[in-house]
């Protein structure tokens, strides 16, 4: 047989585990909408119950086992029980170092769910690698990282801070979901799990709760299976058909999303109404030519995704904006195809107390922007509107 050629990003996100199925040929996958299947014999059979196996949700984990350059990815009913599932690998008494500014939610399931089961956390500035080193002990287990940070758009470099979770036999985990695979993939940076909130950008569509961990450790990979069996956060094969459905966009719509968010950060910078605007793409962030080298998107070229965060000088002139805005919508989430609006301090970062926000840099004025992919000059028109209203 002829060698296959090894297949680029925007044809695995097609093809992958995609092919027409038996008996009609269906380009579209069928749902399996089914709790238990038939077993042939006593103790044959492929399937047995969908809490174990899935054929939807199969399929849709080899996709982005490929995209995310991995041996294995395992999805889960959300991207915080995709976390739980990483968490549930330790054992009492074990430390942990994670980037302090993290997804809010991340921060409540280890300051109110996982502490009680003794699992220490240092919150440490991961921009800074020499900080991780720094915060190794002797039971740490982890270094937990998410870049860019959400939302204060920080970068951490996977590279260096992998060859230091190697130099102490460490496990480096990094949530992708701000950069998805199209823009960043971790595991070929040296990361050994990756996971994210499929909520966002991987399904694009605001349709949908989902996560998913993607590793290329075999041994980490059957006990993450385990953990998906045992614990049984799993999604329901629906949300697994739509999550493939809406993954064969991905590229697509990561590039637009991309350039609206590009030349958006380009304009809020030169506004007088604006106190910072923090975007990897914009040369005066600080980390820009990190984003530069390590958010590459399959050819090459560098890609700073949709997501801008933004200050106002109070949380008043916050309010003020946001409540004018007409097409970005005042919702949590971020990553779809629609543009959103969030207030991190009153929303999505509230678990988090004040003086630690305030600390990490989500003050009272910091509004958060997930560009979409509408036309850009009508996102722009929205936002100088509520700027000068
Ligand atoms: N990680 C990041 C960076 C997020 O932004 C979120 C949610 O906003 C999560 C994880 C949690 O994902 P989910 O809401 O799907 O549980």
């Amino acid at each position: 047989m002829a060698e296959v050629k090894k297949i680029k990003f925007n044809t695995k996100v097609i093809h992958i585990s995609q092919k027409p199925e038996p008996p009609y040929g269906a380009v579209s996958h069928p749902i399996y909408l089914t709790s238990t299947y038939e077993q042939k014999k006593f103790g044959e059979y492929d399937y047995d119950y969908s809490r174990a196996g899935n054929p939807t949700r199969e399929n849709v984990e080899k996709t982005i086992t490929s995209l995310e350059e991995g041996k294995r990815a395992i999805a889960f009913g959300s991207g915080m029980a995709a976390i739980s599932a990483i968490l549930s690998l330790l054992k009492s008494g074990d430390h942990i170092i994670v980037s302090s500014n993290v997804y809010g939610g991340t921060f409540r399931l280890l300051s109110q769910v996982y502490n009680n089961f003794n699992i220490a956390v240092d919150w440490v500035d991961t921009s800074n690698t020499e900080q991780i080193g720094k915060a190794i002990k002797e039971t740490t287990k982890f270094i937990f990282i998410e870049t860019p940070t959400n939302p204060m758009m920080q970068l951490s470099d996977i590279r260096s801070i992998s060859k230091l979770a190697k130099q102490n036999s460490l496990k480096l985990i990094v949530d992708n979901t701000f950069m998805t695979p199209y823009f960043q993939r971790p595991l070929s940076l040296g990361a050994d799990m990756v996971i994210h909130s499929s909520t966002k950008y991987l399904n694009g569509h605001s349709d949908l709760i989902g996560g998913v961990v993607i590793t290329n450790d075999n041994p980490l990979a059957e006990k993450l299976v385990f953990l998906q069996l045992s614990v049984g956060a799993v999604p329901s094969p629906f949300d697994c058909w739509l999550l493939q459905r809406s993954l064969k966009t991905l590229s697509v719509r990561m590039k637009r999303h991309n350039s609206n968010a590009m030349g958006i950060a380009n304009a809020l910078e030169k506004s007088n109404k604006i106190k910072k605007v923090y975007y990897p793409g914009l040369t005066s962030h600080e980390q820009h030519e990190l984003a530069k080298k390590q958010q590459l998107d399959p050819n090459g070229d560098p890609g700073y995704g949709g997501m801008i965060s933004i200050i106002l000088s109070d949380k008043e002139k916050a309010q003020n904006f946001v409540n004018k805005l007409k097409l970005f919508t005042l919702a949590e989430s971020l990553g779809g195809v629609e543009s959103l609006v969030c207030h991190p301090a009153s929303m999505t970062h509230a678990s988090i107390p004040y003086e630690k926000r305030e600390k990490i840099g989500i003050v009272d004025g910091l509004v958060r922007l997930s560009v979409g992919i509408e036309d850009s000059e009508d996102l722009f028109d929205d936002i100088i509107n509520a700027l000068n209203n």
